[in-house]
């Protein structure tokens, strides 16, 4: 149940309630919005301490929380949440784009990507150190030596950097080295390894699992949001279907009917949604159109050359015209994202988009 308080409420009847929730073995999770604030009471049994909470000092009303996921619901907190890293701004008007290999394979690798995209707008550098592999006998990630290098190239560019944490006992390691840790779609029912990401008080970026409904997307959420982290960022990255013209089917009804149902922001990937680097552009611009509140690309120097996911992959030239028409759609939805740096590559044509159709080239 949400305990609203009256406007004006001290700091003191505020304390009062959460300790009068936590008396009833039920976890409290304040919210201070910007009009009011409100204490959401989450646990099982909640309703039969309803009555004695209504009473209590500069307690407005006290109503059930209808949806099962309780702190991401937006019953709790009907303003957006912003999840803010250095310059990543994701939520609301703001559009954060993630942007980097599938891998982090050397520092040279790293490091150029991560200047190019800085370049063309990305607020923030991702690369996997940890990869979780269909196959074991593919390239698994360079481990600490790749969080290193990570950390090299936010050293150098600035950019905070997003990384995969696989298992539950490398959160500390991982969180040691990166700015928001990433859940993948393989992970995204992994209690433990929620709970803990929850508590190593990173952001987090949590990815769709390929079958799960948007339930159990916001259930998986309110793991991280329940260890008392409240700077998760939804990631749509494509489910499994019958379809095989990609390597997933992107959904992108998922942003407008989350941003019905939560306060957290929801971020797209086009890169792995798709699998298919000459579709990435246009569903990147499609993504900003539906209400996205973020972006979530692959880029490599030459992702012919990458040791993973090169055929999903944009090099840097056509991240920069990514960047370009993404940032016109921003314009018109009302979303701010940041303008390319001066050194940016001048995008003249898009010459991406004459690919498309030659989807086989690719494969
Ligand atoms: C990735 O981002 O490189 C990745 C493995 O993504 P997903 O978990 O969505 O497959
Ligand atoms: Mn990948």
């Amino acid at each position: 149940m949400i305990v609203v308080m009256k406007r004006g409420a001290s700091p003191e009847q505020i304390q009062h309630v959460i300790q009068r929730v936590e008396e009833f073995g039920l976890k409290a999770h304040p919210i201070y919005g910007t009009e009011r604030t409100v204490v959401a009471a989450v646990g099982e049994k909640r309703d039969e301490h309803r009555h004695s909470l209504e009473i209590a000092p500069g307690v407005a009303e006290v109503v059930p929380i209808l949806a099962p996921y309780k702190v991401a619901s937006i019953e709790v907190k009907p303003e957006r949440t912003v999840v803010r890293v250095g310059p990543l701004w994701v939520g609301n008007c703001h559009l954060g784009v993630i942007a980097g290999p599938c891998a982090v394979e050397s520092e040279e690798q790293t490091l150029a990507t991560a200047r190019a995209v800085k370049a063309a707008g990305a607020t923030a550098l991702r690369g996997g150190a940890y990869k979780p592999r269909t196959s074991p006998y593919s390239f698994q990630g360079l481990k600490e030596e790749g969080l290193r290098i990570l950390a090299a190239a936010r050293e150098e560019t600035g950019l905070p950097v997003v990384t995969e944490v696989l298992a539950a006992a490398d959160v500390p390691l991982v969180a040691g080295y990166a700015d928001v840790l990433q859940i993948g779609a393989r992970n995204m029912q992994n209690y433990r390894l929620l709970e803990e990401a929850g508590a190593a008080g990173k952001p987090v970026v949590l990815k769709r699992g390929p079958a799960a409904t948007m339930e159990e997307l916001l259930l998986a959420a309110e793991y991280v949001l329940n260890a008392g982290n409240q700077n998760v960022i939804l990631c749509e990255r494509g489910i499994r279907t019958f379809e095989t013209h990609t390597r997933y089917t992107l959904p992108l009804a998922t942003v407008p009917y989350l941003r019905e149902r939560t306060h957290l922001p929801i971020i797209v990937d086009p890169s792995h949604g798709t699998g298919h680097a000459n579709l990435v552009p246009r569903m990147a611009a499609a993504a900003v159109a539906v209400g996205a509140d973020g972006l979530m690309i692959e880029v490599h120097p030459t992702p012919e050359k990458a040791l993973s996911d090169g055929y999903q992959t944009l090099d840097f030239a056509e991240f920069a015209e990514t960047m370009a028409l993404c940032r016109k759609v921003a314009e018109a939805v009302g979303k701010i994202m940041p303008p390319p740096h001066p050194t940016a590559p001048l995008v003249t044509s898009m010459k991406t988009f004459s690919k498309v159709g030659s989807l086989s080239a690719k494969e």
